[in-house]
């Protein structure tokens, strides 16, 4: 095998008993990208001169046996949401196509100090809105498994760079399943944590209720290790949540007897591919005989969901990027007047689904319709929350597919902006309810991966990533990697 198609555990094993330098593996990373990134268009900027860096830095401390930690020189590379100090951090849109942030995000600041190895900004979703990654200024990214064929969005880059041996260990963000499901279109594992257990400071604002940053890598034991890292109070974002934060790794050892999984029967309707049904029931099937419980839970305001968030969404959206005015940042256009600066940089500067979801959410926002549309969702997003809290009282873990379909080609729903919404019906309600949710490899279908996901109680990451490791184990999916 060659070192970019491993794990960051057994890189870091490697590197520990000095079988590998740092340098070696980001040599295969970057020759990595040299083969594939013409194809797939996983990154946005490529850091060569800062990786190759901090590779050698991180050399140095192997030398003298003062590696920093587990992920010291394993590279990685980081949605182009999330700020970085002076290395260009667009938002995949051409208003910030030059902003060169002055601080780094408080995740970015502490991957950097336990040793990282940063390659690049990866492609998204203009502003993370979208499931495909081609709302992109800077083009689509390609499934790394079908060329023509989107990685799910918005961290779609993320994804199909960890999927390509492009990067060991990504960041992505999930506002409503912008880390899940590209995670599970391009068979590698993405976690969105509880909201408030990752500090959202630097993250640039999509939905703030909804937003979360987290892991995607090549194994669930990655994203326990990635997780270890990003996760704790931080001052600088205020909900992020002051509680203790265990070890995860520690969390993976335990076996899942007894264990008590629900099946939502709203989740398995019309609509959702037969094939992919019968892959997340042979999963189910596979944890029973090692000893979970199963049954069938209810989530009866599922079918509300979809246009709760859309709403929610647009509004927080609308009301985030109302400072992006040519003034600040990025781009601006010339103009007579400040008025006509501000028209010419916002229809210029933003792409169409952008402005779309500004436009929906100052409508939902404005005076005559606060009340009939924005105040409702909220009420609903209450009445999920409680769905999921009733489920949680009977079962420790739900089970759910992670997109009713497989990827699809690029181009195929770009011009009906529903159909591309309908995508995100299985991970919506997660966000809306703050719960931590991760997206497993469960299979293929015409060569094409399947995710599955498992959903736990907030703050309980651990019983997560315990019944998703186990799981990838039995399946041996990841086996080898
Ligand atoms: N597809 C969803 C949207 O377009 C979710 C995106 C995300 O999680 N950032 O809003």
């Amino acid at each position: 095998m060659e070192l970019y198609e491993l794990s960051a555990k057994r890189l870091s094993e490697l590197i520990r008993k000095k079988e590998v330098s740092p340098k070696e593996i980001l040599s295969s990373v970057l020759k990595r990208i040299e083969e594939k990134e013409d194809e797939i268009n996983a990154y946005i900027t490529i850091t060569k001169d800062i990786a190759e860096r901090q590779a050698e830095e991180a050399e140095k401390r192997q030398i003298k046996g003062e590696l920093l930690s587990d992920i010291d020189g394993i590279p990685l590379a980081i949605k182009d949401n999330i700020c970085t100090k002076g290395i260009r951090t667009t938002c995949a849109s051409k208003i910030l196509f030059n902003y060169i942030p002055p601080y780094n995000a408080t995740v970015v600041e502490r991957l950097i100090k336990a040793g990282s190895v940063i390659v690049g900004k990866t492609n998204m979703d203009e502003f993370a809105m979208g499931s495909s990654t081609e709302t992109s200024a800077f083009g689509p990214t390609h499934n790394p498994f079908k060329r023509g064929f989107v990685p799910g969005g918005s961290s779609g880059g993320s994804a199909a760079a960890v999927s390509a041996g492009e990067a060991i260990l990504a960041l992505g963000s999930d506002t409503g399943g912008s880390i899940r499901q590209p995670a599970g279109f391009c068979g590698v594992v993405g976690m969105k944590p509880t909201y408030g257990r990752v500090s959202r400071y630097g993250l640039i604002a999509y939905a703030s209720s909804l937003d979360q940053i987290g892991p995607i890598c090549k194994t669930v034991e990655d994203c326990a290790i990635l997780l270890n890292h990003i996760c704790g109070y931080d001052p600088k974002d205020t909900t992020s949540a002051p509680i203790d934060t265990p070890d995860f790794r520690k969390a993976l050892d335990k076996d899942i007897k007894g264990v008590r999984i629900g099946l939502p029967k709203e989740y398995f309707i019309e609509g959702l591919d037969k094939r992919i049904e019968e892959r997340i029931r042979d999963a189910v099937k596979l944890l029973e005989k090692e000893g979970a419980v199963v049954e069938e839970i209810s989530l009866p305001h599922t079918r509300y969901a979809i246009s709760t968030y859309y709403l929610i969404a647009t509004a927080e959206a609308s009301s985030n990027l109302a400072r992006y005015d040519g003034v600040k940042y990025g781009f601006r256009e010339k103009a007579g007047s400040l008025i006509e600066m501000y028209e010419k940089t916002r229809m210029n500067g933003f792409g169409r689904e952008v402005k779309r979801r500004i436009m929906l959410g100052t409508y939902v926002l404005s005076a005559g319709y606060y009340e009939a549309y924005y105040l409702k969702a909220l009420k609903v997003r209450t009445l999920i929350r409680e769905d999921f809290k009733r489920a949680f009282s009977k079962v420790d873990c739900i089970v759910t597919p992670i997109s009713p379909e497989l990827p699809f080609r690029i181009g195929e729903k770009t011009d009906d902006p529903l159909k591309m919404y309908l995508v995100d019906i299985y991970t919506v309600s997660l966000n809306l309810s703050g719960l931590p949710g991760i997206s497993v490899p469960c299979g293929y279908i015409d060569g094409l991966p399947v995710g599955i996901q498992f959903i736990s109680r907030p703050f309980d990451e651990e019983t997560l990533l315990r019944i998703s490791h186990f799981y990838e184990k039995k399946a041996g999916l990841r086996d080898g990697v």
